[in-house]
């Protein structure tokens, strides 16, 4: 069957794989799904997948088949699976689990481990193919009502998962009630990360340098969120007006933001960094100031990637209260689709080149 790949540290490399075709009893046990993919979503990280900065194939193979951002159905499932049945609508989860404690317990979003395995990222081939087999454990259900939203999933999962980590880790403070957010950046996390904290009652600003009027703008106020355009607007401007922020999210792809919103946050906030930067810009700070105000105002740096099972789940129940509040705004996310694995190349020109675009995905089959 097709499969869509790089050949990892090499720019620009993405080719069609002619790949084996899985099967159920790949997987022991009888706990085996075999899903029919239909849809695929890609995001920064395949950029720079693709750009040679970030990813790594499986070992014994030269390429790595691209592809995390899954939806498809379940074909065929083991005779020991429990959750999952034929014809239902899935995705995946995207880590799969190392040796660490953590691994072992379902959270291998929290590896300890420096080696981690993603799939479509790093050392485990990802969805970009027409059918894939995973253990029902790492196969998530998608409620119908939502088969709209598809590749939306996993992003959402790991909107999600940041929120949950900030709340779990601010039970330091006894009572924490936050009640203003930034975020940073308008990309699929930044307009997902908005969604959940507006679903927690939350008033929300969300940071772009593009002037209002993008559509990352209007989905922003479609979730009844303030869009701040920085190129009109410095960041330290709405400090000034409304103070500073409870709960920050940096989901910019800019260490240069990621940095800078260390002035932003309030006494006893939480700033969460979501997104990764695989190249080595660096960025001067004024970090004795940055250094006494966090001090004094016992402030928390926290890092967030990745998602299990649990964070799918809480995204979609988040997703299908977005579709009761907000009809129809997050699906506006989902700009530029692409008809089949042949047409691998206009997927990659969209992704590099296509500025407006919100989420380039693939039509994988119908
Ligand atoms: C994916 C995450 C992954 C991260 C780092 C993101 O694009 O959505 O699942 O953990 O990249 O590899
Ligand atoms: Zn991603």
């Amino acid at each position: 069957m097709k499969a869509i790949a790089v050949y990892p540290g090499k720019p620009n490399s993405v080719h069609l794989e002619d790949i084996p075709r899985p099967k159920v009893a790949d997987i022991p046990d009888g706990k085996g799904v075999l899903v029919r993919v239909l849809k695929v979503g890609v995001d920064a990280t395949d950029r720079e997948i693709n750009d040679a900065l970030y990813g790594n194939a499986p070992p014994g193979d030269k390429y790595l088949v691209l592809g995390h951002e899954s939806f498809g159905v379940a074909e065929e499932v083991g005779p020991n699976c429990r959750r999952v049945k034929q014809g239902d609508f899935v995705t995946a989860t995207v880590r799969r689990p190392g040796g660490s404690i953590y691994d072992l317990i379902g959270t291998n979003d929290m590896t300890s481990e420096e080696t981690y395995y993603e799939r479509g990222i790093n050392l485990r081939h990802g969805y970009l193919t027409e059918y894939f087999v995973d253990e029902e454990e790492y196969i998530v259900r998608v409620p119908k009502g939502l088969s709209h939203l598809h590749v939306l999933m996993e992003p959402m999962s790991c909107a999600a998962k940041a929120v949950y980590q900030a709340y779990e880790a601010q039970r330091r403070m006894k009572v924490w009630r936050p009640q203003r957010a930034f975020v940073m950046g308008v990309g699929q996390i930044g307009l997902l990360t908005t969604l959940v904290l507006r679903l927690k009652g939350i008033e929300v600003f969300s940071f772009a340098r593009s002037k209002r009027g993008t559509l990352s703008s209007q989905i922003v106020e479609g979730l009844e969120a303030k869009y701040v355009s920085t190129s009109e607007t410095p960041v330290e401007q709405v400090v000034k007006e409304v103070g500073k922020a409870d709960l920050i999210v940096d989901a910019s792809g800019s260490s240069h933001v990621a940095f800078d919103s260390m002035k932003a946050l309030g006494h006893n906030g939480v700033l969460i960094w979501a997104s990764i930067t695989g190249a080595d810009r660096k960025h001067e700070i004024s970090s004795d100031k940055i250094n006494i105000d966090w001090v004094l105002g016992n402030k928390l740096l926290l890092g967030s990637v990745n998602a299990n099972r649990e964070h799918f789940e809480m995204g979609i129940k988040d997703l299908a209260l977005a579709e009761m509040m907000y009809p129809g705004v997050i699906g506006r996310i989902l700009t530029n689709p692409v008809d089949g694995l042949d047409n691998y190349r206009e997927l990659m020109r969209l992704l590099v080149e296509e500025k407006s675009a919100l989420k380039v995905y693939m039509n994988v089959a119908g």
